[in-house]
């Protein structure tokens, strides 16, 4: 692991301070989020954004946040957002030398596999997620061998390690269009046991499931959806499909998160509740301040381990460096090609 702090990129706590200068400095970016931040609270995160910005500069480094980071993240020093098809996607077009990425270590390990020359970087190591942690490479050699001659898609949610047991990456906005794209008749979906189901609604290809599950969307029921509806009369409800699927069948409109900001924007519903965790509608919310956002509070724990002040003391110090073996990371990355080139080769067409 590197870590270093030079005196160029002094990045104490003791250093910050809200000051007249940033106040102004950061006036344009408080004024796009200040439907979503309280006002006391900028004086907080403002001199984190200010000395995040100017060190991103020094770095030659750019910020990639995905959809579920908080606000002041998202709006206030990424440079590149979305979901993780997204971020796996501009992550291979950027000339930067150093990324960091503002979500957990499964999206930062994807881009450290589309970048091996780069410096890649996570400001917590601990940022996991559930449905990474459902399956392990073994397991995956297991199912081949159970399953001979039948393909295994793996959802991004994956460890590098899974990957490169895989024979094609796919994520919730593009599974459908991955799935179809081996044209055969049965494959070996994992980890997303919701995902998978939601998939096999939409396709006569067989989809072999396995039990994984997101700790967030796994907690949405369709009452809870009920109540929205009562309470809120004309509320169209979108849902992400990693949610159960009583939770689907009741919602309008069922796509990844960029389906979902999609959706909000073509359709501009009067009044919309975004099924998937609670940082998201904050941020599409900013888009869009003519649409009402009824706001269910489901965070991850995991993205939310992913702070300003982790941020700055990452670029400061160069830490936490994502690496991946080399003979995983050449696998992993063919499967994560494979899935671009799908995106390509069909356009746009998916779950979203
Ligand atoms: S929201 Fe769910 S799928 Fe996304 S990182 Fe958190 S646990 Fe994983």
């Amino acid at each position: 692991m590197n870590v270093r702090q030079s005196d160029d990129f002094p990045a104490t706590d003791a250093h910050l301070a809200y000051t007249p200068e940033i106040a102004r400095s950061t006036a344009p970016i408080y004024e796009r989020v200040r439907g979503v931040i309280p006002e006391i609270e900028w004086p907080v995160h403002a001199p984190y954004v200010a000395a995040i910005n100017e060190l991103k500069r020094k770095r030659n480094a750019i910020i990639l946040a995905h959809n579920y980071q908080t606000p002041e993240i998202f709006h206030g020093v990424a440079d590149l957002t979305g979901d993780s098809l997204a971020l796996a996607r501009q992550a291979a077009n950027t000339s930067a030398q150093v990324i960091v990425v503002c979500g957990v270590h499964f999206m930062a390990e994807t881009a450290k596999l589309i970048n091996p020359e780069k410096t890649v970087l996570i400001p917590d190591l601990e940022a996991g997620c559930s449905l990474a942690a459902s399956i392990t490479a073994d397991d995956v050699r297991l199912l081949r061998e159970r399953y001979p001659e039948v393909p295994v898609v793996s959802y991004v949610n994956t460890s590098a390690a899974v990957k490169a047991e895989s024979d094609i990456c796919c994520t919730s906005a593009n599974a459908l269009e991955v799935v179809e794209s081996l044209e055969t008749d049965r494959v070996i979906f994992l980890p997303d046991e919701y995902l998978g189901r939601y998939v096999a609604s939409q396709t006569n290809v067989e989809i072999i499931l396995w039990r994984g599950h997101c700790e967030v969307h796994e907690r949405f029921t369709a009452d809870e959806l009920h109540v929205f509806r009562r309470q809120y009369p004309g509320v169209e409800i979108l849902a992400h499909p990693e949610c159960p699927p009583d939770v689907l069948a009741e919602a309008d409109f069922v796509g990844s998160t960029s389906g979902m900001i999609r959706y909000v924007g073509e359709s501009r519903p009067r009044r919309v509740v975004m099924v998937t965790e609670c940082s998201m509608s904050d941020n599409v919310a900013v888009e869009y301040p003519d649409v009402e956002f009824v706001r269910p509070c489901n965070l991850c724990p995991h993205m939310k381990r992913i702070t300003l002040p982790k941020i700055l003391h990452s670029l400061a110090t160069m830490t936490y460096g994502v690496e991946v073996e080399p003979d995983v990371a050449g696998r992993a990355r063919r499967a994560v090609e494979r899935m671009l080139a799908v995106g390509k080769k069909a356009g746009s067409r998916g779950v979203a």
